[in-house]
């Protein structure tokens, strides 16, 4: 299926090409300067092409391509996404899976094909639950400044930088302070990665009846400044201590909640600027191992109300239909805010990562991707007059009742 089965035996012959052609090239930058090292990304087939990427393998349905680019490609290609209103827009990829780049190709079409059909059999109503709208309503916006500024304190939070892990290692001795007293046990730790040198922090609560089915909510803690330097300025308020903090102010809500019936998860992801690194390993694995994780909600940029206060962009590509629509009854019964359907494209976040491993996912945005914060991979994304915490509360409301919704009801995702 996918471009690779449609494609005639010139294709075949021009994939044979590029391979060879892929070889060669590594070959020789191997023999002369590491700091010059390619890397195989999966990414928009046009972008891939706007930045002279060597094309290994494309599908102009889906319109994507897994291509070889070169540091300064790279570059130009995070510069582009950026204008273009996403934040990473590109998948790292292994060895392994450069070597076969048409079969990520069609295993993505195949999953995307089949979302794209995928009819909800019905709408999700929710009944309304008061002590879900205490909870909800306990979000703070005061607090929630005061984590970002500590968060966005740090000169940079970048993954390739000297010392990547500074702010992980921080944050997992405040969770285990802050966590002191919750009604459930929980477990806090780092996961070490292949791909970089900047470690994941997990939070694990239990399920109490079902533990084997889990609730992902997570958001990238790293950040970068355009420049792809280390020690280059880059506090990341928006992009993204916001999203890392309404899961820090929500995790504070929920320990005087009830042990869930099944296993929350919330992480705090590493190297997302550099192409998804730390999702990209932590979906595949949970893939590898068949995880049983039923839904994952992704905060990336919450702070920004581009599109005006309470207006949240609902973004619909490289996502799932069932979750949205959850998310959105969520937002009716609880939140209130206005949503705006909005796309973003292949590798916006880490919700991609697991999107692409089969795993249902969903990501609410600070605006539509047009109107979002420019400030972004800069020094300049810093907390100002711009930004409202109180439009970035709704998103801390947002993943409290993610996680009290999906984490206590028996709602099964639709299968693929
Ligand atoms: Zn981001």
């Amino acid at each position: 299926m996918g471009k690779i089965v449609r494609s005639t035996n010139s294709g075949k012959g021009i994939e044979m090409l590029s391979f060879l052609i892929f070889n060669v090239v590594v070959l020789f930058t191997q023999a002369h300067d590491v700091s010059t090292k390619s890397e195989t990304v999966l990414t928009n087939l046009d972008q891939a092409r706007a930045v002279g990427g060597v094309i290994l393998s494309q599908d102009v349905v889906t319109n994507l391509a897994v291509a070889y680019l070169t540091q300064l490609q790279l570059n130009q290609l995070s510069i582009l996404n950026h204008s273009q209103g996403k934040c990473a827009g590109f998948e790292r990829l292994t060895a392994t899976e450069a070597n076969q780049p048409g079969v990520i190709l069609s295993n993505l079409a195949t999953a995307d094909l089949k979302i794209k059909t995928l009819s909800l059999a019905k709408k999700t109503i929710l009944t309304w639950n008061e002590d879900f709208q205490k909870m909800a309503d306990l979000a703070n916006p005061n607090q929630l400044q005061e984590t970002v500024a500590w968060i966005s304190s740090y000169p940079s939070r970048y993954n390739k930088a000297p010392n990547p892990n500074q702010h992980v290692d921080d944050l997992k001795n405040r969770l285990q302070q802050w966590l002191q007293g919750a009604k459930w046990n929980f477990q806090i730790e780092t996961i070490d990665h292949h791909s970089t040198k900047q470690k994941t922090l997990r939070v694990t609560i239990p399920g109490k009846s079902r533990p084997q089915e889990v609730i992902v909510m997570g958001g990238h803690f790293d950040s970068i400044n355009q420049g792809y330097f280390s020690g280059d300025l880059s506090p990341g308020a928006d992009d993204n201590a916001s999203g890392s903090a309404n899961l820090i102010e929500a995790l504070k809500i929920l320990k005087n909640s009830e042990q869930p019936e099944r296993t929350w998860e919330f992480y705090w992801y590493a190297g997302e600027e550099s192409g998804l690194l730390g999702s990209a390993e932590i979906s595949k694995l949970a893939k590898e191992q068949s995880k049983n994780v039923i839904a994952v909600l992704q905060l990336d940029m919450t702070l920004f109300p581009g599109s005006g206060e309470h207006v949240v962009g609902l973004i619909t590509d490289y996502t799932s239909p069932w979750l949205r629509d959850i998310l959105t009854s969520i937002n009716s019964t609880y939140v209130k805010a206005r949503l705006v359907d909005d796309k973003c494209g292949y590798g916006c976040s880490d919700h991609a990562s697991w999107h692409r491993q089969g795993y249902h996912a969903v990501t609410p945005f600070e605006a539509t991707t047009s109107t979002m914060n420019h400030y972004i991979h800069t020094e300049k994304d810093v907390i100002d007059t711009r930004l409202s915490f109180l439009h970035s509360n709704s998103f801390t409301k947002y993943t409290v009742l993610f996680a009290l919704v999906l984490g206590n009801s028996d709602m099964q995702p639709p299968v693929f």
